[in-house]
């Protein structure tokens, strides 16, 4: 029987011990924290997004262009993912293709797995100290014990408090791996643009381009928050990955955000055309009345350098342009993006040219990486949870094959 070592409780962590166990391992799992899976209980809102119907590769991102992630995601799926945790006597609720357990809280989740490790015997040892791993004869020692495999699920390095402070890069880069990085993603982009205090607190559907030293990179769209310091909300969420790679490359990164998804910028000159027209006694304040929250208008038309209380019939045409240009244009330079404590997933980790289809370290047989400590980062969504469970449980059965 071989003897297998889990480091880290977390999404990753569980998998990979309940599916060594199930292929007839002997499984230690250790964990820093007083209890397992404390991060799965923040996600989703507490309700935990634990995969999507629609999974793709394209909702998923490396610095290193590898078929590794199809490989992953085409043996173990999110088909894989429900049937596992149905198993395992959760029941599925869809919301927008996201699935959540049916009893829309993640303590569900994180029960399951704990009763599935204590009916296989995975031996947890929690509160651990500081771990060693050092090659010994075919294994590996880790802190004073043998094991024939080892697998490192310490996750990236958002919300340390929760236990993930980045020990598996450490490990990694012991064993002469590389390690990409790590870099915040899934988080609020920062500017220094004054006028985001006069818009603080608004929430707008919009579409963003995200462009890199003036080349267009991404589009995204969804509800935008404006927050004092910057841009927040998914949409922000899914470009802030590119945002904080290019920025920490000393790049230059510019958002145009279109607060008229719907409208060309053609489009929203004709509209603002008609307005004038139609409302050509009210102020230029009062035509936008209707279309955008007035906190919003009022920065739009103090930034297109127009006087607020003109009347809106004697705006003349290069005015309007302004106006238009600036509600589906408006230009955000970004200066970077919130630190680990803020985001919810670390882009950069151990390289994908260092790791085989299981995820085994090609310069270290019989060790592992999985999760998020991985130099791969999915989209919001269900994607982060989606790539630990497969990751956790493809290494699991691997690592105790003999
Ligand atoms: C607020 C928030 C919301 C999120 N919502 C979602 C969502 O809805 N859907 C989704 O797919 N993803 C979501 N994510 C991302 C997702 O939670 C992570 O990608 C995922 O948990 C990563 O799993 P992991 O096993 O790699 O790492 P983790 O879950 O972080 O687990 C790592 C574990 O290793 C332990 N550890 C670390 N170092 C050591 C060590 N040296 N010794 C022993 N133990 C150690 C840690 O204490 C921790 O328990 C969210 C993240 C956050 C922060």
């Amino acid at each position: 029987m071989k003897k297998i070592c889990v480091i880290g409780a977390g999404a990753s962590g569980m998998v990979a011990a309940i599916s060594a166990a199930r292929s007839g391992a002997s499984v230690a799992l250790y964990e820093k924290n007083a209890a397992v899976g404390r991060k799965i209980l923040q996600t989703g809102n507490g309700k935990c997004n634990f995969t999507n119907e629609d999974m793709d590769t394209a909702y998923f991102r490396s610095s290193t262009e590898s078929t590794l992630i199809k490989s992953v995601l085409s043996r173990f799926d999110e088909k894989d993912t429900i049937n596992f945790f149905e198993n395992l006597g959760i029941k599925k609720r869809v919301r927008n293709g996201g699935l959540y357990p049916y009893s829309e809280t993640a303590v569900s989740i994180v029960d399951a797995l704990s009763f599935e490790l204590e009916r296989l015997g995975v031996k947890i040892i929690f509160e651990c100290p500081k771990i060693y791993i050092k090659k010994k004869g075919d294994g590996y020692d880790v802190s004073g014990t043998y094991y024939d495999a080892v697998i490192v699920a310490t996750g990236g390095k958002t919300v340390p408090k929760s236990g993930s402070t980045g020990d598996g890069y450490w490990f990694a880069e012991n064993f002469g791996l590389k390690v990409v990085k790590p870099l915040p993603a899934l988080t609020q982009i920062k500017s220094s643009q004054k006028w985001f205090k006069d818009v603080a607190g608004v929430r707008v559907e919009a579409e963003l381009s995200l462009y890199i030293d003036g080349s267009f990179v991404h589009k995204s769209h969804g509800e935008l928050q404006l927050t004092d310091y910057g841009i927040s909300g998914i949409c922000t969420f899914e470009i802030s990955g590119l945002v904080s790679r290019a920025t920490d490359n000393g790049q230059k990164c510019r958002v145009e955000i279109n607060l008229l998804p719907e409208c060309t910028f053609k489009e929203a000159l004709s509209m603002l055309e008609k307005r004038r027209e139609i409302f050509a006694e009210r102020s230029v304040g009062e035509m936008f009345t209707g279309l955008f929250n007035k906190k919003l208008s009022d920065m739009l038309i103090k930034e297109a350098g127009i006087k607020p209380q003109k009347k809106a019939g004697s705006l003349d045409d290069k005015e309007l342009k302004k106006l238009a240009h600036i509600s589906t244009q408006l230009i955000v330079e970004a200066d970077g993006v919130n630190d680990f404590a803020k985001a919810q997933v670390t882009s950069g980790g151990v390289s994908l040219d260092e790791l085989t289809e299981d995820m085994e370290a090609k310069k270290a047989r019989g060790l592992f990486f999985v999760g998020e400590v991985v130099d791969v980062d999915g989209i919001c969504g269900g994607y982060n949870l989606q790539w630990a469970w497969a990751t956790g449980y493809l290494a699991g059965k691997a690592a105790s094959i003999d």
